[in-house]
């Protein structure tokens, strides 16, 4: 979703009629709320279809205050427009690795996958596999349990390009998701071309599941489909539980949504899932 100036105001004093003043001061207020620490992690469990915790996808949230929580739809658009994505974007891959360092030694979250967002813009900046690189020094992260969703919207992007810039963080051990799979630009040759380890169905046709039979269908056929090209499958927005229960049936290796957990705040996470009590 993009932050077009009508969704930017809604923060901001309306004596700033200028639409060019009100993505300056949102500019701004980004800036800091990044040197200030504001962009907090959240963590959303993914589960097995025996019920075990095998993973969380983190998702970044806007601390503006203690009662100003703002979700990502309100500014990742405004971020990707200016820049801000990168700076972003490397704060959440510095928090989700130091995560993973801390989590190796505890029984149940030092096997968990992290899957972290990244931008099609962070893809195209050709220092950042040297930064993700760095990053997993740094940290002491172990590169396999580090999940990279991107979504189809780099389809529409220069493919050599990308292809390279995978390839070189594959070759880190970083592993790749195709997020949000079947909803845009998604044509079936890339998956032999890019170095995919899982496949995410998206909420649309996961919602529709007992509804419209189509839908059904389509979630059958990208499960095959994963299955053809030994790709992991995690299913997005499970909310029902007739849902999981197709989902099970039809041979889903994990899942995520709100019937199994919601995002939660990162220390929250560690605490709920930690055998040993970390957090
Ligand atoms: P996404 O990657 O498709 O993330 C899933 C979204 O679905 C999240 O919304 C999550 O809270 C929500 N969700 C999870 N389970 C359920 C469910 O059962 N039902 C429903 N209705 N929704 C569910 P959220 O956190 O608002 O994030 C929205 C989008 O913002 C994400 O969509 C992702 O594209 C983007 N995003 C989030 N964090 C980051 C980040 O760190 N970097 C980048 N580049 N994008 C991010
Ligand atoms: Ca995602
Ligand atoms: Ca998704
Ligand atoms: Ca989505």
């Amino acid at each position: 979703a993009k932050a077009d100036g009508r969704n930017i105001g809604r923060f901001f004093d309306p004596s700033m009629q200028d639409a060019a003043d009100r993505r300056a001061a949102f500019e701004a207020a980004m800036r800091d709320g990044l040197s200030l620490g504001q962009f907090r992690l959240f963590c959303q469990p993914q589960f097995d279809g025996r019920g075990r915790l095998v993973g969380a996808e983190v998702l970044v949230r806007w601390q503006r205050s203690d009662l100003d929580l703002i979700g990502p739809d309100h500014f990742i658009g405004f971020a990707e427009e200016s820049g801000l994505i990168l700076p972003l974007g490397e704060h959440v891959l510095k928090e989700s690795c130091r995560a993973l360092a801390r989590w190796h030694d505890d029984a149940t979250l030092g096997r968990l996958k992290l899957a972290v967002n990244v931008s099609v813009h962070q893809m195209r900046d050709a220092g950042f596999p040297a930064a993700v690189a760095n990053i997993l020094d740094g940290t002491g992260a172990h590169p396999e349990q580090l999940y990279l969703e991107l979504t189809e919207s780099v389809f529409a992007e220069d493919m050599q390009e990308i292809t390279q810039r995978m390839h070189e963080l594959r070759s880190h051990g970083i592993c790749f998701s195709l997020d949000d799979f079947g909803t845009g630009y998604s044509s079936l040759a890339y998956l032999k071309r890019f170095p995919l380890s899982a496949l995410k169905i998206d909420r649309s046709f996961v919602r529709d599941i007992g509804i419209d039979p189509g839908s059904a269908s389509i979630v059958e056929a990208i499960i095959a489909l994963a299955r053809q090209f030994k790709l992991e499958i995690v299913a997005e927005g499970v909310e029902l539980e007739a849902q999981r229960a197709f989902l099970i049936r039809e041979g889903c290796s994990s899942m995520q949504g709100y019937l199994l957990g919601r995002p939660i705040p990162m220390a929250e996470f560690e605490h709920r899932y930690s055998a040993s009590g970390i957090g």
